[in-house]
């Protein structure tokens, strides 16, 4: 989509930290870390929100390539945190579907 600022980054055309990328998923790094780690999963597909993907075979992928990416890329051994902020009531300012994995320290709830 051409106004979305994620699918520019998985375009190359605005730069960012890519910690791996395959056929369906772009991840890069945070760029207001939240946390020590903090690394953002998106489907290369153009989906504005969760509430948008009635595609369970699409959401089961992205949830494996998290983990893979968690486990294998990042090897945050001590464990992690997955969120999806969802519409503005839940915090979403970038409407293309993206997973945040933030690690690297004990987190509070
Ligand atoms: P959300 O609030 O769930 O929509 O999260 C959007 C996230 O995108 C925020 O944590 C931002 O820090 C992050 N972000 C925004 N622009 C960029 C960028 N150009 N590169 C990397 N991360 C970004
Ligand atoms: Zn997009």
């Amino acid at each position: 989509m051409s106004d979305c600022l994620f699918c520019k980054i998985i375009e190359g055309n605005i730069p960012s930290d890519k910690v791996y990328e395959d056929d369906d998923v772009y991840a890069f790094k945070d760029i207001h870390p939240k946390a020590p780690v903090h690394v953002l999963v998106i489907p290369k597909l153009h989906i504005a929100t969760l509430s948008d993907c009635d595609d369970p075979a699409l959401l089961g992928m992205l949830m494996d390539r998290v983990r893979m990416i968690a486990d294998d890329v990042l090897t945050l051994e001590a464990g992690y945190r997955v969120v999806i902020n969802v519409r503005e009531g839940g915090g979403q300012e970038v409407f293309h579907l993206h997973i945040h994995i933030l690690g690297g320290k004990k987190l509070p709830f």
